[in-house]
C-alpha cells in the first residue's frame, strides 16, 4: 500500500473533534489489513479524544452502555488484557472475562464450540487471544459479534500496532519519512507482521534486524531493510522497538544461549548512543531484561515503554468505539451516545 500523508482530521464542533463518520467499515479488526489509511488516522484521532477522557477525575463515558463484551483470551496476558478490560470500563460496556484455564476447552471443547456458545447468550463484541492464527477470522465467521483479534499465534497483533504508531505520533508529531528499526525474534513476533503492515501505510522507513534464524523469508520483498547488525540498524534510527524472544514458539534452537544473544543483539547504552540524538526506544512487553534489552535502556530517559502500555487504554478505547459504531451503522457524527450528549455525562 502507497504511504500516505497525515492530513489535519479535527473538526472541534463534532462531538469527538473529527470531521469523518465515527465507525469502521469492517464488523471486525482481525489484522491491520481491514484497515484503510483514513481509517488508521481515524483510530489514531479518535485515541487522542480517548485519552482525554482518562486524565479526567470520573474516567468514564456512557458511550458503550448495554454493550456486553466477552475477553477471551487463551493465551497469558498482563498489558493487552487489562488495557482491553479498562477501555472497556471507562466506556460502561459490561465486560465478562474468560480464561482458558477456567473454560470448558480444559474439558476438551473446541474453539468453535466455544465460540457457538458465547454467540448464543448475544454479546456485542469478543476480543480475542489465541495461540493459533486465523482464530479471529474464525470467529468473525462464526459470531454476529464484533471480533477484535488481540494476538493470533505469530500471525498479528493489530491493537498493539495501533498503539505503537499512536505512541510514535505522539512523540514525533508523525511517522512520514521516519526510520524505524525493529529488532529481535521477528520469525515469531505478530506485533512485528503488524507494525509492519502499518508502519508502512503511514509513511515510516522501517529496518528489521534479527538472528538470521529469526527472520522472515523475503525480508526484502515486505518493503524492509533486512540487517543481522544491530549497529547498522541502531544508526540513525528514530525509533527503536525491540521485540521479545519467543521461546514459546521455539520449536528447536535459533540461538546458543541467552547471554550470547544479548552480547549480539541486546540494546545496551553503547549500542543506542548510535541512534538519533532525540530517539525513542519501545517495547511490547513483557521484556526480557538482559536478554533483548538492558536495565538500563528499558528505564532511561529513551524509553516509552510505559507511555506505550498507558497509550494502550485509549487506543483499545477507540477501537471498542469506532467498531461500536460499525456495528449499529452509525450515521456520520459517530454512534448515537444515548441522548446526543452522552459523551460528556461522565460518570453515569
Ligand atoms: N505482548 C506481545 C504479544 O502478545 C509481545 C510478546 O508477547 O512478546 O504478542
Amino acid at each position: 500500500m502507497a504511504p500516505t500523508a497525515e492530513p489535519s482530521r479535527r473538526a472541534p464542533d463534532s462531538p469527538l473533534g473529527l470531521d469523518a463518520p465515527v465507525r469502521l467499515r469492517t464488523k471486525d479488526l482481525l489484522s491491520i489489513g481491514d484497515l484503510s489509511p483514513d481509517e488508521i488516522l481515524l483510530i489514531l484521532d479518535t485515541a487522542e479524544a480517548m485519552k482525554e477522557v482518562g486524565t479526567r477525575s470520573i474516567k468514564k463515558v456512557p458511550a458503550l452502555r448495554g454493550h456486553t463484551v466477552v475477553n477471551l483470551f487463551f493465551e497469558p496476558s498482563t498489558r493487552t488484557r487489562t488495557s482491553f478490560e479498562i477501555a472497556e470500563k471507562r466506556l460502561s460496556a459490561d465486560t465478562v472475562n474468560v480464561a482458558a484455564s477456567g473454560s470448558s476447552v480444559s474439558k476438551g471443547e473446541t474453539l468453535a464450540d466455544t465460540l457457538r456458545n458465547l454467540e448464543a447468550m448475544s454479546p456485542d463484541m469478543i476480543v480475542l487471544r489465541h495461540a493459533s492464527a486465523g482464530a479471529g477470522h474464525l470467529a468473525a465467521r462464526l459470531c454476529g459479534a464484533c471480533i477484535i483479534n488481540a494476538g493470533d499465534g505469530m500471525h498479528e497483533h493489530p491493537t498493539q500496532a495501533l498503539v505503537d504508531a499512536f505512541t510514535i505520533r505522539e512523540r514525533k508529531g508523525g511517522l512520514a519519512g521516519l526510520r524505524v528499526s525493529i529488532i529481535g525474534d521477528l520469525l515469531h513476533s505478530r506485533v512485528f507482521r503488524s507494525n509492519l503492515r502499518l508502519l508502512r501505510v503511514l509513511g515510516a522507513q522501517v529496518c528489521a534486524c534479527g538472528p538470521a534464524t529469526l527472520m522472515l523469508p523475503d525480508m526484502e520483498r515486505l518493503g524492509v531493510r533486512a540487517t543481522t547488525s544491530v549497529d547498522d540498524a541502531v544508526a540513525g534510527a528514530d525509533v527503536i522497538m525491540l521485540l521479545r524472544v519467543q521461546l514459546e514458539r521455539m520449536r528447536g534452537h535459533f540461538f546458543p544461549s541467552r547471554r550470547e544473544y544479548f552480547q549480539r543483539f541486546g540494546m545496551t547504552m553503547a549500542r543506542l548512543r548510535r541512534a538519533a540524538p532525540d530517539a525513542v526506544v519501545m517495547h511490547p512487553g513483557p521484556m526480557n531484561r538482559g536478554v533483548e534489552i538492558a536495565s538500563e535502556v528499558a528505564d532511561g530517559s529513551r524509553s516509552v515503554i510505559l507511555e506505550q502500555v498507558a497509550n494502550g487504554v485509549a487506543v483499545r478505547m477507540a477501537v471498542l468505539y469506532l467498531l461500536a459504531g460499525s456495528r449499529r451503522g452509525a450515521a456520520p457524527g459517530g454512534p448515537a451516545l444515548d441522548g446526543g450528549s452522552g459523551w460528556d455525562r461522565a460518570g453515569e
